[in-house]
């Protein structure tokens, strides 16, 4: 038996009980979170705990954003996908398992890439930012948009067995670029290459979303001007105070709007498993795919469509894989050369 609440169902009562009961939560903290809108950037490693801790908690809406489709990769680490979505999109996997967990709240899934000229619009609006990319040109554009519409933003990042995490708060704490902003992907080891361990995903992604949590329920984050760094090897966690850069081309006291230190690549080629080439397009907005005349020119390619799901798909011919989303976004692999993977793109984009 659950008592009434103004605001929520009998069913919602019971389902938060166990939070709700907290001193420093109670009923107004749930009707806080259920009145939120927060934006999670990547569902891989940190995006899925990130994605199930705030949706069961009631956060009332929750946009998806991430370019991928599930691969059997994934699958040891991102909790959120079984094998019954190999191929699919991983906004709306997630969705649909998210809406099974609380069928309470709202999810948005945007199956996109987060690039310089999208990224205001992917979070306006939006009480907080979760950023769980794996790579540093989207961070970029994700940082300056925040700090332009002054959107809160909880950063996490992972590989190895290391971990860290802080939350920028615009007007008032440092952002990406005072301190992380001569990083660029060539010289960061990526999970295809290095790996990653799950335990210190499920760390980072917790102390983002117990960040998020405090803000939206009005208290103060711990994380503000500091990056919280774990090693799961001797598990020590370690405070490092950041501090803001005067100069800083976003936050600084003369912001300059010239590009992020990463310019967006439509086209790029990222080191795969095992080496293979893996070749990704990103469209810098502007398209929307008609799967069904898309599914045509792939089988006259002589490609088996292996998946058919709403938001993209995923074929295969032979050694050659790809997925493309209703976006745009396509991603190849088993092509030798560029030509080839450019060729597919242009004949299956100017469908
Ligand atoms: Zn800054």
């Amino acid at each position: 038996m659950s008592a009434r609440v103004a605001g929520f169902t009998e069913n919602e009562v019971e389902y938060y009980s166990r939070q709700m009961v907290m001193k420093d939560f109670g009923v107004e903290g749930q009707r806080r979170l259920k009145r939120a809108k927060v934006c999670i950037v990547g569902l891989g490693g940190l995006g899925s705990p990130v994605s199930i801790q705030l949706a069961t908690m009631g956060v009332g809406l929750l946009r998806l954003v991430d370019r991928d489709v599930v691969d059997v990769s994934n699958l040891h680490r991102q909790h959120l996908y079984g094998v019954d979505v190999i191929g699919y999109p991983k906004v709306e996997a997630a969705a649909e398992r998210l809406n099974k967990l609380n069928p309470h709240i709202t999810v948005e899934p945007m199956p996109l890439s987060v690039t310089p000229s999208n990224a205001e619009d992917l979070i306006k609006g939006m009480d907080l930012v979760v950023d769980c990319l794996d790579s540093m040109a989207p961070r970029y554009s994700l940082n300056r948009a925040c700090v332009k519409l002054g959107i809160p933003l909880i950063h996490g990042a992972v590989i190895t067995q290391i971990g860290n995490a802080t939350t920028i708060i615009p007007g008032e704490t440092v952002c990406l670029e005072c301190f992380q902003g001569g990083l660029d992907d060539d010289s960061l080891p990526s999970c295809a290459i290095v790996g990653v361990h799950p335990s210190i995903i499920s760390i980072v992604a917790s102390i983002q979303v117990s960040e998020a949590v405090k803000l939206l329920l009005g208290k103060t984050p711990s994380l503000r001007n500091t990056l919280l760094f774990c090693d799961l090897s001797d598990l020590s966690f370690e405070r490092i105070n950041l501090a803001r850069m005067e100069n800083c081309p976003v936050c600084g006291s003369q912001p300059r709007s010239n590009s992020s230190p990463i310019a967006h690549e439509p086209f790029q080629e990222i080191c795969g498993r095992e080496g293979r080439r893996v070749f990704v397009f990103e469209p810098d907005g502007g398209v929307n795919i008609d799967l069904k005349a898309l599914y045509r020119i792939l089988e006259g390619q002589g490609f088996n469509v292996d998946v058919r799901a709403k938001l993209g798909t995923s074929f295969s011919r032979g050694p050659v894989k790809g997925s493309i989303l209703v976006s745009g976004v396509m991603i190849l692999e088993g092509f030798n050369s560029s030509d080839d993977a450019v060729r597919l793109y242009d004949t299956l984009i100017k469908s």
